[in-house]
C-alpha cells in the first residue's frame, strides 16, 4: 500500500522511548493556529511511498532500534488522515517484531483507525484544548473523536503518553490545564505527561505558503510559566 510521507527522521529520540525512525506522514484535518509544520497539511504534498519500501528502510536500522529499546514512531501531520497506511506499515512492523508509536490528536475516528489500534504499542496524544469551544477556535475542529478516540485505547489498555502544547495567553490558563488534569486522571493507562513549550520556528512556513499567522505576538513561554503550567496539572497527576 502507498501512503504520502512528507519527511523521515532515522534517529529519533524524543517521541517514543529509545532510538525511533520517525515517518512523518502528509495531511492534516486541524489548523493549530501554533503549528510549526503548516507544509504537512495538504494531503496531495510529500512523497508517494510503499509501505514495503518504508519497512525495508526501517530495517536497515534495526540492530540502533532494537538495542536502545526504540522501534517505529509515525507521525505528522496528523498521521490518522492516512490510517489504512498506518494500519498497513504497522501490521508489518508487528510482525517483524518492532516496536510501534502513533504520534497523533485523536481526532479521527474510522473502521481503520479502530483496527490500528490493534498494532499500537504507544500512542503520544497530542491534547490542545478539553473544551469544545476553545478546542474548535484554536484547531479549526471539534474535539469530539478525540474523547472516543481517548476511551478506546485505555478499554484496550494501550499505553499513552499525554503531550499539551503550552502557548502563553492561548493554552495555559489554569481552567484549561485542570481540564486536562482531570482527563488524565480518569486514563489508567497513561504512562508519561509532557508539556511542550509553544515556538515559533515554523512561522516562517506560513509566510511562504500563503497562510495568515496570527501568534507574531506571542513569545515561547518562560521557564517560570511552564512551571506554573504544571503546577496545575499536578494536583491530578503527581508523578
Ligand atoms: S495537528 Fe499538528 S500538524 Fe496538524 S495543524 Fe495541529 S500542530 Fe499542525
Amino acid at each position: 500500500m502507498k501512503g504520502r510521507v512528507h519527511s523521515i527522521e532515522t534517529m529519533g529520540m524524543l517521541d517514543g522511548p529509545g532510538i525511533r525512525y520517525i515517518a512523518f506522514l502528509q495531511g492534516c484535518v486541524l489548523r493549530c493556529q501554533f503549528c510549526h509544520n503548516p507544509d504537512t497539511w495538504n494531503i496531495q504534498g510529500g512523497e508517494l511511498t510503499d509501505s514495503e519500501t518504508l519497512l525495508e528502510d526501517i530495517k536497515s536500522y534495526l540492530p540502533y532500534y532494537q538495542a536502545s529499546g526504540g522501534g517505529v514512531t509515525v507521525s505528522g501531520g496528523e498521521p490518522l488522515v492516512q490510517a489504512s497506511f498506518v494500519l498497513d506499515l504497522f501490521k508489518k512492523c508487528k510482525e517483524a517484531g518492532i516496536h510501534t508509536t502513533l504520534d497523533t490528536t485523536g481526532i479521527i475516528w474510522s473502521p481503520d483507525v479502530e483496527q490500528l489500534l490493534d498494532y499500537t504499542d504507544l500512542v503520544l496524544l497530542d491534547l490542545k484544548e478539553m473544551d469544545p469551544d476553545k478546542h474548535s477556535k484554536l484547531t479549526g475542529c471539534s474535539n469530539t473523536n478525540v474523547f472516543r478516540f481517548a476511551r478506546e485505547l485505555e478499554k484496550r489498555q494501550v499505553k499513552v503518553w499525554i503531550r499539551h502544547v503550552v502557548v502563553p495567553g492561548l493554552t495555559d490558563d489554569q481552567a484549561g490545564l485542570e481540564q486536562i488534569g482531570q482527563f488524565i486522571q480518569g486514563m489508567s493507562n497513561v504512562e508519561k505527561v509532557e508539556l511542550l513549550p509553544f515556538h515559533k520556528m515554523g512561522e516562517y512556513k506560513w509566510e511562504r505558503l500563503g497562510h495568515n499567522y496570527q501568534l507574531g505576538q506571542v513569545s515561547p513561554p518562560t521557564e517560570e510559566e511552564m512551571q506554573a503550567a504544571y503546577a496545575c496539572i499536578k494536583p491530578y497527576w503527581p508523578q
